[in-house]
């Protein structure tokens, strides 16, 4: 039961294609297991497309199908950096690879602290998006921080609570600089979640931030 979404801001940015590489993963990651989203996002692309119909011809851009014709051509290139399964991070049981990332590579778990750690993903379209897996043990919390710019989350596997809302599997949580936040992870499971970070995450304490300088997120 999905109950956090994109907003309507987000899915019409990533229909227009104009969201960055890293943030435009976290929410095809969404899209692609929620019903809801494709139908709000189908919806929005139509729309789009009235918008494009209404333009007279000379108000696109001459490099428009140049570009447009670049892009497909871009996709073989991108599916050519598909990572082999046996280099990809274990994942608990039951917890498939989300298709939208096949085009990722990503490191093996590496430690972040007891209970905690995190595998760098990278794109081939954005090398330097700053796309994280964090996956955080049954009880433990991630510490308490802000974000100087903005923080896309999706939950692929268990639950936290941040002191906001609760967050399960397919949920999607976008924080701005105002999110001052704790996630502490809910139920007997561990939590596993796909991060696209804008800037920098600011932990309250030196040390996390420290740490979280040493990985750059
Ligand atoms: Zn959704």
């Amino acid at each position: 039961m999905i109950r956090h979404h994109p907003g309507d801001d987000l899915l019409l940015a990533m229909a227009a294609g104009s969201l960055a590489a890293g943030p435009a993963l976290v929410v095809a990651t969404h899209v692609e297991g929620c019903a809801h989203c494709q139908a709000q996002l189908q919806m929005l692309e139509s729309v789009g497309g009235a918008l494009l119909e209404g333009l007279a011809p000379e108000a696109l851009a001459p490099e428009a199908m140049a570009r447009t014709l670049a892009a497909i051509d871009a996709v073989p290139l991108q599916a050519e950096a598909t990572m082999p399964r046996a280099e990809r991070p274990v994942l608990p049981p039951g917890m498939a690879w989300p298709r939208a990332l096949e085009t990722c590579t990503a490191t093996p778990w590496r430690w972040l602290g007891p209970g905690m750690r995190w595998s760098r993903l990278r794109l081939h379209a954005d090398p330097q998006a700053k796309l994280f897996l964090l996956r955080i043990g049954a009880g433990r919390s991630l510490a308490t921080h802000s974000h100087s710019d903005s923080e896309l989350t999706q939950i692929l596997h268990g639950a936290f609570h941040d002191g906001r809302d609760l967050f399960g599997p397919g949920d999607f949580d976008a924080a701005d600089t105002a999110v001052h936040h704790q996630p502490v992870v809910q139920g007997g499971s561990e939590c596993i979640c796909l991060a696209s970070v804008e800037g920098r995450m600011r932990f309250d304490s030196p040390l996390a931030r420290a740490l979280a300088a040493v990985i750059g997120m």
